[in-house]
């Protein structure tokens, strides 16, 4: 023991016993418990797709069918899938279409994918694809070349109007949610969006979730409000 206390090993015994007071501080890191605790779900790519824009992919009179539920009230993820080109002519397949259909066509995918693909993807609310990236879809009985559509969805807390004013939130509102863990990150400008259907959970894409250190779902945490 008295090796220890040599002088050159006592800035080593000051950092040691520095880490074991900072470690006690704070805790073992844990997921935030109590009211502001946040569902936080990853969105792999997908695409949202019209009728018509399906049936030119699968055939006329094919329907979307139920692989899962999704969380938001009468989404789910469909068995079918499509495999995207980008103008580099690569492609990714497997890529799920969500139902039901929409009025609008609109591929979700990552900053990674859209690098994948040569493509620059806007960042953008689901449902705000005007004048975004152009992409081609490829199903087994046909393909579309759509002239926008492709975006990367930006972060995005959906909530139920009972939830939100739990929480203290409108729809609208920009907050800010941290995710804790030995990589834990803090999200700004996480967009709020109210609705009758909405369940709530924090949305954030693969490229985010590898950046959090989470897998499929996780915890996180509201830290700042901002109407
Ligand atoms: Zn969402």
């Amino acid at each position: 023991m008295t090796d220890s206390w040599k002088t050159e090993n006592i800035d080593e015994l000051v950092t040691y016993i520095a880490e074991l007071v900072v470690q006690e501080l704070r805790g073992v890191p844990q997921a935030p418990q109590g009211d502001f605790s946040i569902p936080v779900e990853v969105s792999n790519r997908h695409c949202h797709l019209t009728k018509e824009t399906f049936e030119m992919l699968y055939g006329k009179g094919k329907e979307l069918t139920l692989l899962r539920e999704l969380s938001q009230k009468g989404e789910f993820a469909a068995q079918e899938t499509v495999t995207l080109v980008g103008p580099n002519m690569r492609s990714i397949e497997g890529v799920r279409i969500l139902g039901p259909f929409r009025k609008f066509d609109q591929v979700e995918l990552s900053f990674t994918d859209g690098f994948y693909l040569g493509m620059e993807l806007p960042l953008r609310l689901s449902g705000d694809v005007a004048g975004s990236a152009p992409i081609t879809i490829v199903g087994p009985k046909g393909s579309v070349m759509l002239k926008e559509g492709a975006i990367r969805a930006m972060r995005h807390l959906h909530a139920s109007p009972e939830e939100a004013r739990k929480l203290g939130l409108r729809d609208g509102d920009r907050i800010a949610i941290e995710i804790a863990g030995p990589i834990g990150v803090i999200f700004q400008n996480v967009v709020v969006r109210v609705s009758p259907n909405g369940r709530l959970a924090f949305h954030i894409d693969t490229d985010e979730a590898n950046a959090a250190g989470i897998k499929r779902q996780g915890i996180g945490k509201i830290v700042r409000y901002k109407h």
